[in-house]
């Protein structure tokens, strides 16, 4: 039976591997959920006999399009949107979408699969997708920016709706991108579909608490799984990676919980401040000027600005949160991680560590809260926007916060049991992914061959 789930999986990532070359994020997010359902194919042989595994890693539908707009000298600009509607058993598909120039369809897929099991774990009815473009929006004027925006929902309305397809944020997709993107959907629908979209402004159908959801569910799990240790966030060395809106909330809930934030970064470069990161100024600086973090140091002269990204991990810490981008860890910069005491890792990103970073962190017995499910925190309130809308209420930031809270804890809960019951107790990673596919697979069996 073993030998039969392992060469199943083997077999199915092959295959993968064969229709998908040259996508390596793609594979690596494969590898890292099939490796993890071997157990669970040997105690269930029904997902193998109804090829649930062959199903899943083929996206239900992924489509690109041009998107031509102006910049401001007049000059017509071309780049490429995606959306892959990846898994629809659970739900309409859900998923944020990412404006970078790194996008192409190797990252949106990774992302999209991600965002199946990671959408399961969350216990709401949403399936799994992701979109964006590799549209550059640093350095855009705020008129670029719409006129972008504009330009990618003209085309992008015709795959999307409050029951099929409800996009998001993500890196480079703010309230500003949502709002843009949601009036043009409503001029060419004709209607006020409030469902459409979600991270919308207050006023119009957006949920409070979905700007903080990520990164306080993120702290949120982390200190379920201190407390599984005896441990806290009072008191302890953090450092987060990246300065958006991930990491601004993430630093905020661990400094309200007792942290000593040290450091944060963006894609330039670093910040260290032994005195503690200044949120108003990071606040300030990220969301309101739209500036660098080397800006940080002119109001803050103990902090110290180093060029990179990678010299942020070598900074003695009790608990790391990687928040900024996929693949900001490798083996190396574990090793130096775990070299220094780190006794928690929290990935608030999507996909941050590598493969070896994770089998590193594991090894040597640092709690790890993978990315699925320590960052579920943003699209579970995803979900419950798209309830107030359905609902025509809108709860309080109390009630939001308070059911954010119990779904990471159940989240965490579900993990650590499936970790158990599959045979790899404390292994997070191995009991999101199984406790996700779980969900999923059964409803997929339920309904037929789909
Ligand atoms: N982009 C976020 C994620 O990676 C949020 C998606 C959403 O809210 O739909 O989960």
């Amino acid at each position: 039976n073993q030998t039969s789930a392992q060469q199943y999986v083997q077999s199915v990532y092959e295959t993968v591997i064969h229709r998908n070359p040259y996508e390596s994020e793609f594979h690596q997010a494969i590898k890292e959920i099939l490796d993890s359902l071997v157990p669970v194919f040997e105690h269930h042989p029904k997902y193998m006999e109804h090829s649930v595994l062959e199903r899943i890693v083929e996206p239900e539908r992924v489509v690109y399009f041009r998107v031509p707009w102006l910049d401001d000298n007049g000059k017509v600009r071309v780049n490429r949107g995606y959306r892959v509607q990846f898994n629809s058993a659970l739900g309409p598909y859900k998923g944020g979408l990412r404006f970078h120039p790194s996008v192409n369809a190797s990252i949106i897929k990774f992302l999209g699969f991600e965002q199946i099991f990671k959408n399961a774990l969350t216990g709401q009815p949403i399936g799994g997708g992701k979109g964006g473009s590799d549209f550059d929006p640093k350095g855009k004027s705020d008129n670029e920016i719409m006129r972008f925006t504009q330009s990618f929902m003209t085309e992008l309305y015709r795959y999307i709706g409050p029951d099929t397809d409800v996009p998001a944020g993500d890196i480079g997709v703010g309230a500003r991108e949502i709002g843009y993107m949601f009036g043009q959907y409503k001029r060419i629908r004709g209607g006020n579909e409030a469902g459409v979209l979600t991270g919308k402004g207050i006023h119009y159908g957006g949920s409070l608490g979905r700007t903080e959801a990520t990164g306080y569910g993120c702290v949120y799990f982390v200190k379920e799984m201190l407390a599984s240790k005896g441990l806290s966030f009072e008191g302890s060395r953090v450092i987060v990676s990246g300065s958006g809106n991930v990491s601004i909330y993430a630093i905020e809930k661990a400094q309200q919980l007792g942290a000593h934030v040290v450091a944060c970064s963006d894609s330039a470069g670093y910040v260290y401040d032994p005195d503690g990161i200044n949120l108003e100024t990071v606040k300030r600086l990220k969301e309101v000027e739209r500036g660098r973090m080397s800006e940080y140091v002119n109001e803050h002269p103990e902090a110290t600005y180093s060029e990179g990204c990678e010299g942020i991990w070598s900074i003695p810490c009790d608990i790391a949160l990687p928040c900024a981008t996929q693949n900001e860890i490798d083996v190396k910069m574990a090793g130096t991680l775990v070299a220094n005491g780190v006794k928690a890792v929290g990935e608030g990103a999507n996909m941050p560590s590598t493969l070896d970073a994770i089998d590193l962190f594991l090894g040597n017995d640092v709690l790890f809260g993978p990315a699925k499910a320590a960052n579920a925190g943003g699209v579970a309130v995803s979900s419950l926007e798209m309830s107030q809308n359905s609902m025509r209420l809108s709860w309080t930031f109390e009630e939001v916060d308070a059911k954010l809270h119990v779904i990471m804890k159940n989240i965490y809960d579900i993990s650590v049991a499936a970790a158990e019951k599959y045979g790899r107790p404390g292994n997070l990673l191995a009991g999101a992914n199984t406790a996700g596919f779980i969900r999923v697979a059964d409803a997929m069996i339920d309904q037929g061959v789909v």
